[in-house]
């Protein structure tokens, strides 16, 4: 498999550090309000990863975090007069809905930074006991000239940084590059005692702690959208690779290109923001999903008018192929064709991938013997499911009942949630429970397994695992 690695500007061979066991850290959502839909081009695109990874690897440990320390929340909260985790809470079940609605899987930890303060400390400290990071007036601050690879994540000129934004440099800092790791807050403010003094981490120290605490020192892929590879990413490669004495942080940097509506930013000030629960009222969150793998994750995408009509009529193609067979090909053999396997080895190219299934498609819309079109409909299924496609009942799809697909959802997340437990990985168990909880699902724990079913006063219980 060939990933683009941003850090050497070519695409590479993927050999993770250990083949027993891969290891991936996605950067979250800071949860102050609904993410867009922008925001969630890197959680579909990199759980298509996930799940390829997860097929040809014995084990995967995925992590996107939640970013729940951050000015905005605290602005949010003062606005509306209650607690930071008010708002953190809030946004983070809105969070899990919009990925349930489009598909995505749980990632294995989620983790949140109000649970890592003491591991944000001790790497600070580290950093600061290895010459790379000083205190002052509050303050705690990465040392970019105690750094000599800055900048090459990003390739950006060492010494332009170091000087930065020369305008209203800040008393305290050396240089002018110089970034947070630590900031006092005021007595109104959120905040968390430290040898420093009370006060919250910077933003970049976060997910340097957070991949270390559950991935370790050497992560395989390093995600994100490309907004992030300067400064957080820059930042973020600084810190690990200096609290751990030079050793590799990421062995592949994977960025996401911008999603754009009609050609412009989608930002609130221009009003044009897209939220996946406005959307997922018109059209299934699957057509939804397609859009975002539409377009090879590096390059940009144009969300215009006409995106989600095309892509509603993409799937109703392969629905529409899916439904001239009724049965499947018992064998439970792999199916999946080579070209398919190729364009996502090829640097996860899903439009390339999308044509494969559309090829699968006109041969089983013209096959003639039942067994050809059995394997066929199999190939399309199985294919489909490594991009998360596909999974409705054909008929269920044209007659817009979701009912199939959110069954098989369901039980894969109760699958997920029965690991955790197994796991002794409570919290998890707990996040998943919250998910299902936001989507309506009843969990019923008994001596036969776990029962679900739908909150609403005339549904049965239904399906057991
Ligand atoms: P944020 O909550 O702004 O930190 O964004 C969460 C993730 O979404 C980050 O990986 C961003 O790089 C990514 N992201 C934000 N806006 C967009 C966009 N318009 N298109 C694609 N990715 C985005
Ligand atoms: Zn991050």
């Amino acid at each position: 498999m060939k990933i683009f690695n941003t850090e050497s500007g070519k695409k590479e061979e993927f050999v993770p550090q250990n083949p027993e066991h891969v290891t991936m850290y996605v950067c979250g959502p800071t949860v102050y309000n609904h993410s867009h839909i922008g925001n969630f081009r890197p959680p579909v695109v990199f759980d298509v990863l996930a799940r390829l990874l997860r097929r040809e690897f014995p084990k995967l440990t995925y992590a996107r975090n939640i970013t729940d320390i951050d000015d905005k929340i605290n602005a949010a909260a003062a606005e509306a007069g209650v607690d930071i985790s008010v708002i953190s809470e809030k946004y983070t079940a809105a969070y899990h809905r919009d990925l349930a609605t489009l598909g995505v899987l749980p990632t294995d930890v989620e983790p949140k930074v109000t649970e890592h303060v003491e591991q944000i400390h001790t790497m600070i400290q580290e950093l600061i006991d290895a010459g790379h990071a000083y205190a002052a007036e509050g303050h705690v601050l990465f040392s970019v000239s105690s750094y000599a690879d800055y900048g090459s994540l990003s390739k950006r000129d060492p010494e332009e940084l170091l000087a930065g934004a020369r305008v209203d440099v800040a008393a305290y800092k050396k240089d002018a590059g110089d970034f947070v790791l630590w900031k006092p807050s005021a007595d109104e403010q959120p905040g968390w005692d430290s040898p420093w003094g009370r006060g919250r981490p910077g933003w970049h120290i976060e997910c340097s702690a957070m991949a270390e605490t559950h991935l370790g020192d050497t992560i395989d892929i390093h995600g994100g959208g490309t907004d992030l590879v300067f400064p957080h990413h820059e930042n973020e490669r600084a810190q690990s690779v200096c609290a751990h004495s030079g050793k590799q942080y990421v062995r592949y940097w994977m960025h996401n290109g911008f999603l754009s509506f009609n050609a412009e930013k989608m930002s609130k000030s221009l009003g044009n923001v897209l939220l996946v629960k406005d959307l997922a009222e018109k059209v299934p969150g699957e057509v939804i999903r397609y859009v975002l793998l539409s377009a090879h994750y590096r390059a940009p995408l144009d969300w215009n008018d006409d995106v989600l009509t095309q892509a509603r009529n993409s799937l109703d193609r392969l629905y529409g192929a899916l439904r001239t067979v009724t049965s499947l090909d018992a064998s439970q053999q792999d199916h999946i064709p080579d070209a398919f396997m190729a364009a996502l080895h090829d640097d996860l190219n899903t439009p390339k991938a999308l044509a494969e299934l559309f090829a699968l498609a006109k041969q089983l819309n013209t096959s003639t013997d039942h067994e050809t079109s059995q394997q066929l409909k199999s190939a399309l299924l199985q294919a489909g499911e490594l991009l998360g496609l596909l999974q409705h009942d054909a008929d269920a799809w044209f007659a817009g009942d979701q009912s199939e697909a959110d069954a098989a959802t369901i039980d894969q997340l109760i699958t997920e949630r029965l690991q955790a437990r197994a796991d002794k990985d409570w919290g998890r168990a707990d996040e998943i429970r919250d998910q299902l909880t936001a989507m309506n699902v009843v969990l019923e724990d008994g001596a036969d397994g776990t029962k679900w079913r739908i909150d609403s006063s005339d549904a049965n219980l239904s399906s057991s695992k």
